[in-house]
């Protein structure tokens, strides 16, 4: 039996949507976080298929493009990309209803308490005992767990990927006519755009307008962290304007700041798991990043576990 905790209103994580009701026709949500994922691994699309259901998801054949250094363009590399359907919460949704959820619930220490540990929240609120837990978040906030837990050796062995984490703004941007452009997403090689997508594209989630997805550079957005909203904005549309040649204000946007959005390490061990402890940690950025490498981090655990008799039968990763 699995019980989730989750600081937000709902699990999704970085796998995010926002609601977007206000709009008259304007879809429903946008996806601020992951535009897109892969599914390479068969075990990770037998996941979703069984637990989150084949609806959740459909591919997306948006026509993607990056910018080269000589200023010319070429499409994405040929791959099949997915998205969650509505919204890319779809799938977190989907998945989460077969466990118990217990959200927002920001968990602030976990205490000992053979044969494994006590969960307290940040208020210090106790939430049960339970026999193994495994930590799912950034490294920064898992290290912090960890330290409040007493667990400074593993804390410890996460300090090159808390530093490793980069930040990210994004900017969701609406049109109330299309813009027409001939590309539903692309990559800019500019000082603060990273990548801007036209979120109506995708499948699901039709209007009458467009709803656009932008998202800084992380070394951008880390000098501008502190910066506010609107100059956020600004920056993100200038580069967007030049990119795009689009000169039309947007007709409602807001803006939002990812801390921890992507690792900039390319490998990992996968996951940590202290048998003594019964206590691990996964998380995308233990396997190269990427909504399909969380899927990884927690498919290694899942090995190791059966490897080791921990479990004996399992969900079918
Ligand atoms: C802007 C952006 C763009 C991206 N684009 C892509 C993309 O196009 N394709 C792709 O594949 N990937 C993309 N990614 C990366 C992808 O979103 C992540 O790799 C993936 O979602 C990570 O999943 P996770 O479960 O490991 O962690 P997370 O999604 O970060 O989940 C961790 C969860 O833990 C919760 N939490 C943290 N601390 C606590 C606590 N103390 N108590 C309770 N709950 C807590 C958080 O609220 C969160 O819900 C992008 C990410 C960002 C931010």
């Amino acid at each position: 039996m699995v019980t989730l905790f989750e600081k937000s209103r709902g699990p999704g994580g970085r796998l995010a949507s926002k609601r977007v009701d206000s709009i008259p026709g304007g879809g429903n949500a946008v996806d601020i976080g992951a535009q897109f994922f892969t599914l390479r691994n068969p075990r990770f699309r037998a996941l979703i298929d069984r637990w989150a259901g084949r609806e959740s998801y459909t591919e997306w054949p948006g026509r993607l493009r990056y910018q080269l250094a000589r200023g010319d363009w070429e499409d994405f590399h040929q791959a099949t990309r997915y998205v969650g359907v509505p919204r890319m919460t779809a799938i977190s949704r989907g998945l989460s209803v077969h466990l118990t959820v217990h959200s927002r619930v920001r968990v602030g220490r976990l205490v000992r308490s053979e044969p494994g540990w006590r969960v307290m929240d940040a208020a210090g609120g106790e939430h049960g005992v339970f026999d193994a837990v495994v930590l799912a978040m950034p490294p920064a906030q898992s290290r912090e767990l960890l330290v409040a837990s007493g667990c400074t050796e593993l804390a410890g062995m996460l300090a090159a990927d808390v530093a490793a984490m980069d930040p990210c703004w994004a900017l969701a941007v609406y049109f109330q006519r299309p813009l027409g452009l001939a590309c539903d997403g692309f990559q800019s090689r500019l000082a603060a755009l990273q990548w801007a997508g036209n979120d109506t594209s995708k499948p699901g989630r039709e209007g009458p307008g467009e709803w656009w997805v932008l998202h800084g550079h992380p070394g951008w957005s880390r000098s501008h962290s502190d910066d506010t909203e609107d100059t956020v904005a600004e920056a993100l549309l200038a580069d967007f304007r030049t990119m795009s040649g689009v000169d039309r204000v947007p007709d409602r946007m807001f803006a939002h700041r990812w801390l921890y959005a992507r690792s900039s390490v390319r490998d990992g061990p996968g996951h940590y798991w202290s048998a003594d402890d019964r206590l691990a940690v996964i998380g995308d950025w233990l396997t190269g990043g990427r909504v399909e490498g969380a899927f990884n981090s927690a498919a290694s655990l899942f090995d190791q576990w059966v490897a080791d008799s921990v479990i004996v039968s399992g969900p079918g990763l």
